[in-house]
Formats: structure tokens, C-alpha cells, sequence
């Protein structure tokens, strides 16, 4: 079995005494707090390093916590061991004897499956065990209404890996090129950093981590929506923006069974460098060519006019050598309103972070996709107010988002995120006015 210390739990019994020690006179940063309801219990995470410490304080009277501080006063509470599989770690303490508070798993702080071992076995400390990455949460299936599982990435996580959906006659697969690091203000404009950071954490930089997901659809084409951040940048600029590209494109374009000889159709959902950095690769002499060689280019052509004439306040989000070699190359296909770019295949505009930014409608026997690229980049972005400081038209983000989500809830509609670090692809649900992702997993 192999575990890594994942956070120590201290039992509180004055939170503020405690914060007046960790964060005022240790000088550490508390996260926000999490609420673990079954146990009654906030949970105030202090990152140190690798690990953490884990505040806790009892939120009623009959909560474990309490009952341990009134017995045996503040302190040490217990360690957390980070396993990769808690069922066979569990299944493995269990042939050796061991006293498990828990048999199976549950749900735990930060989104993760969390069982105890008994102090008793563990000389006289409660050992706390911890899958972190995925939780069963209740989802309704379309079918039965029965309740399914639904597994959920934990908070902070990264996945890159391939994931294939079937949509009608056609396969949408999801591509990673890799992640970067924004701004975690500038992704969420007005929504206050207590409350976003509890759904993306942010580095000492303040960046949050954001993914690059293109997408393939093959029907009676194979098209690419977007490319990603392409490999023509320098140091300098994946340094800014923590850019992590150890798995990107390439990789991830050959794991789907691609060359870039297969792509017949590359459409941009806007010209940014998120998305249209990978349209082109810079050859062995030093010159910038098309890197899918056989595709034509499809870009709004609004969009190509603002990308080629940036002004001031776009001006960092437009690289020239990302799509100008397009033009050159005679591969550009300009298209003006929103219509059919391949059977199945639509485009809609939906201005709001660009005046011409477009998402694609993907259908297929009578089910519904969506690339709705910088409309809704992460999860996160589901709810009206959650909009980019970067939209230079937020309030057609806004009006858009709300006329995009209400069609994605009644046709229930597969909606694919740009940049969510964790979340590819989910649904759109909308209960007691609350919007909100469920996740879909490819
Ligand atoms: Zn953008
Ligand atoms: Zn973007």
C-alpha cells in the first residue's frame, strides 16, 4: 500500500484563538471552510507544503468533535493517509487484523471517499484513510429516474486523458493540450475570491488552473473545434502562464487513433491563443505553416477582422502567427452568419467575450452537443454572474449564457468545457433556481 500524508486534523474548540495562532501569528493562509454536514463538522484547511492541517470545528452539540474536545480538550485529532484505491487499502488492512471504524468508504471533506482505522490498532491514533479524486454524488438518470452515480473529480484535480462520447452516427472526442494558469479574478470578474476559491484554488500567484480541450467530432468529416495552445510560444510566456503542456495535442490526438492528416475540417471558436495557438506549427527553417495540412479553416469572419486589427484592450489575446500563415497558406474559409459547417455541425454566434465568438451545435438521432468554448469555459461558469473579467461585452455573456442554458436544460443537451481542469463534459441542471454541471463521464 502506498499513502502520502494528506493533512492532519487538529479538534478546535475556540476557532478564532486557533485562527489568531495559525493564520495571525504562524502567518499561514486558511482556505475557505468546507462543511462535512453528516458529521456536523467545518472543516478549515491550512495548506503547509504537500500537506495540510485540518481545523475542525464542531457545528452542533452532539457532533463527534465536540464530544472528543469535552472529553479530551483541543488537539491532535487525527492523520490522514492519501491511498490511491481505499477499497483495497481497507480490503488489505482488514486480512491483517486491523480494527476499522469504517468497513466501506463515504464521502468526506473535499469532495473525497474517507473511511477510519481504529486508534486502537493504529497505537493510540485515529488514521484516517483518503481517495481523493472522486465522489459518488446522486445524479437522475434520464431513463428510470433511478438514482445513478455519478463520479465527480475532486477539487484542484487535473485530467487530461482522451474521452470518446457517442452522439446519434457521430463520436465527439475530447482532446487535452494541457493546462494553463489564469488570473483567478480575471476568470470570474465579479464573483469574490471567497467564494471562487472554493471551487478553484489558486497558486501564490493567484492563477487558477484552467484546461486546453479541444474537440474532435467525426461524421461524414472529422473535424477539430479549436487546437489548443500550440508549442510556438516561448519560456517566458509559459512561465507567466504556468502553462503545463507535458501531455498536449500531439499525444493526445495519437491516443484517439489521429494524424494531423486525418483533420478534413479545423473550426475556431475565436481566434484567442487558447484556441487558436494550435492551428499552426513553426517548421524546422523557422516559417509558421498550418499544421493539419489536409484541413480547411473555418473562422467567423468578424472574429478574423477584430484578430487582425486588435485594439488596446485585446490586443494579449491575439498572436498573429496563429492564424495570418492561415490566409497566406489559402486554407482560410471566412464565414459570415451562423449556419451548417458540416453535416450535423452548426455554428452560433454568441458574442459576449468577443463581439464574434461562436459555439458549435453538434447533432446526431436527435441528441444534442455543444462547444460552447469561452460562453461557459469551466463548470464553474454555469451560474448568470460567474462571467470572465476578460468578456469585453459581459452583459451579452450574460443574455446569451442564460438563453444557451435554458435550451441546454430542456433538450438536455451533452455540453463540452474548454477549459474546465477536471470536467470535459456534463449537464446542465437548474433546481431551486440554482445552475449547476453535472459531469459526464467519456
Ligand atoms: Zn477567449
Ligand atoms: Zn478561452
Amino acid at each position: 500500500m502506498k499513502a502520502v500524508l494528506d493533512h492532519v486534523g487538529i479538534a478546535v474548540k475556540d476557532l478564532p484563538a486557533a485562527l489568531a495562532f495559525y493564520r495571525d501569528a504562524l502567518g499561514l493562509e486558511i482556505e475557505a471552510p468546507e462543511d462535512v454536514a453528516s458529521e456536523r463538522v467545518r472543516a478549515h484547511f491550512v495548506p503547509v507544503g504537500e500537506s495540510k492541517l485540518e481545523l475542525l470545528e464542531a457545528t452542533a452539540p452532539e457532533s463527534p468533535i465536540a464530544k472528543y474536545v469535552g472529553k479530551r480538550g483541543p488537539g491532535l485529532h487525527h492523520i490522514t493517509l492519501r491511498v490511491e484505491d481505499i477499497h483495497a487499502a481497507l480490503s488489505h488492512l482488514k486480512a491483517r487484523g486491523a480494527r476499522l471504524i469504517d468497513d466501506q468508504p463515504r464521502p468526506g471533506a473535499e469532495d473525497a471517499l474517507v473511511a477510519f482505522v481504529h486508534p486502537a490498532s493504529a497505537h493510540g491514533v485515529l488514521v484516517e484513510l483518503k481517495q481523493s479524486g472522486l465522489v459518488v454524488r446522486q445524479a437522475h438518470h434520464e431513463r428510470d429516474h433511478a438514482p445513478t452515480l455519478t463520479l465527480r473529480p475532486s477539487k484542484g484535480e487535473r485530467v487530461d486523458r482522451v474521452q470518446r462520447f457517442s452522439l446519434g452516427d457521430m463520436e465527439l472526442i475530447s482532446l487535452c493540450d494541457g493546462f494553463f494558469g489564469l488570473d483567478g479574478g480575471t476568470m470570474f470578474g465579479v464573483v469574490p475570491k471567497a467564494m471562487w476559491s472554493t471551487h478553484a484554488p489558486a497558486d501564490e500567484d493567484n492563477r487558477i488552473t484552467l484546461a486546453l480541450r479541444p474537440l474532435i467530432v467525426r461524421g461524414a468529416r472529422t473535424m477539430i473545434i479549436d487546437a489548443g495552445l500550440g508549442d510556438k510560444e516561448s519560456g517566458k510566456f509559459h512561465q507567466l502562464y504556468a502553462v503545463d503542456r507535458t501531455r498536449n495535442l500531439d499525444h493526445t490526438l495519437a491516443e484517439a487513433g489521429l494524424s494531423p492528416e486525418d483533420i478534413d475540417i479545423v473550426l475556431a471558436s475565436h481566434l484567442h491563443l487558447g484556441h487558436a495557438g494550435g492551428f499552426t506549427v513553426r517548421d524546422p527553417e523557422g516559417r509558421v505553416r498550418p499544421r493539419f495540412p489536409r484541413a480547411r479553416y473555418v473562422v467567423r469572419r468578424g472574429e478574423w477582422a477584430d484578430a487582425t486589427h486588435p485594439h488596446e484592450r485585446n490586443r494579449a489575446g491575439y498572436l498573429a502567427d496563429n492564424y495570418v500563415p492561415l490566409a497566406e497558406a489559402g486554407v482560410l474559409q471566412l464565414v459570415d452568419d451562423d449556419q451548417t459547417i458540416m453535416p450535423g455541425v452548426k455554428v452560433r454566434r454568441t458574442g459576449g467575450h468577443t463581439m464574434h465568438h461562436q459555439m458549435a451545435l453538434i447533432e446526431s438521432g436527435g441528441k444534442t452537443a455543444a462547444f460552447v468554448a469561452d460562453l461557459m469555459p469551466t463548470t464553474a461558469h454555469a451560474p448568470d454572474q460567474w462571467i470572465m473579467g476578460y468578456d469585453l461585452y459581459p452583459m451579452d455573456t450574460l443574455g446569451a449564457k442564460q438563453r444557451f442554458a435554458m435550451e441546454a436544460v430542456a433538450k438536455n443537451v451533452l455540453v463540452f468545457f474548454a477549459h474546465d481542469p477536471a470536467v470535459a463534459a456534463g449537464y446542465i441542471r437548474e433546481s431551486d433556481g440554482k445552475r449547476s454541471v453535472v459531469p459526464a463521464i467519456g
